[in-house]
């Protein structure tokens, strides 16, 4: 049974945020988590519970497994089991691997790819009880691509492809699907913190010469997590003005 409640990691700015604001927009119960920043979550939140008060939103680390799966024992307790979960918290440590110490790999790796899969794993049972689910991962061009200064990032987003198959493989005869978004350049924070020259010569690379924005992505994820089949599972999309085809 599909239950409307949609959970969105990373949903206090960027990309997330505009996921939130499409759901919750078109009725569906939206609860975000994010890290970091609470002047942007809090007025995310006001946006948000302006359309709906019940709409809600919860702070912790998307790498610290047990804290992840409390929070969602939480959520299906308060509102009912998630229908659809979208994995949209990342960040960005680059340095070119010479230059890359343990840490900042860890770090990437922990939120990017071990994130996606606790709040997977955290709603993988509610989800096969209700016989219902989509779970939508944001991946990245660059795990297609590659990037200089990137490996960490490119090898976390990368593992999200391989994460997503092998959980669509296990989940597909329950009614839930299981798919990847890889975004191309996109005009929030994240790309806001790349030197003006480097950003200047990728938009010179993408056919459509401009970054994509948060919203492109929203709606596509909408789109392709309210659809009412199941056959679609297991499968990249790629939304990147022509970049990688
Ligand atoms: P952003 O920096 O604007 O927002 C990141 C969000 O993730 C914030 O809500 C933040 O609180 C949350 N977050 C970060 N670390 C977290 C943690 N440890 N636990 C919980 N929440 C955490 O980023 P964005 O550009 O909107 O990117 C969103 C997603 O899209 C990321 O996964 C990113 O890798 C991916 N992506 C972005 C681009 C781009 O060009 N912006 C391109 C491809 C993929």
């Amino acid at each position: 049974m599909e239950s409307k409640i949609t959970v969105v990691t990373g949903g206090s700015k960027g990309i997330g945020k505009q996921i939130c604001q499409k759901f919750a927009e078109n009725g569906y119960r939206v609860i975000f988590i994010y890290d970091k920043d609470d002047a942007a979550a809090g007025s995310t939140l006001k946006m948000l519970q302006a359309i709906n008060p019940e709409n809600q939103m919860y702070k912790v680390d998307v790498s610290h497994f047990d804290e992840i799966q409390k929070v969602f024992n939480r959520i299906n307790e308060e509102y009912s089991a998630i229908s659809i979960l979208i994995n949209c918290a990342g960040i960005t440590k680059d340095k070119t691997a010479k230059k890359m110490v343990e840490q900042i790999w860890d770090d990437v790796i922990d939120v990017n790819l071990k994130g996606v899969f606790n709040c997977s794993k955290a709603v993988l049972e509610p989800m096969c009880s209700n016989n219902y689910g989509r779970i939508i991962n944001i991946s990245s061009v660059v795990a297609f691509t590659g990037n200089f200064g990137q490996c960490n990032y490119a090898s976390s987003k990368a593992g999200v492809i391989g994460l997503t198959k092998s959980l669509a493989l296990e989940t597909a005869k329950y009614n839930i699907t299981v798919n990847a978004v890889a975004p191309g350049f996109i005009n929030t924070d994240m790309t806001r913190n790349i030197p003006e020259e480097i950003l200047a010569r990728t938009i010179e690379n993408i056919p459509k010469k401009r970054l994509g924005l948060p919203e492109e992505i929203a709606d596509f994820v909408y789109f392709i997590s309210t659809l009412k089949t199941d056959y679609i599972t297991g499968q990249v999309f790629h939304i990147n003005g022509g970049l990688y085809m």
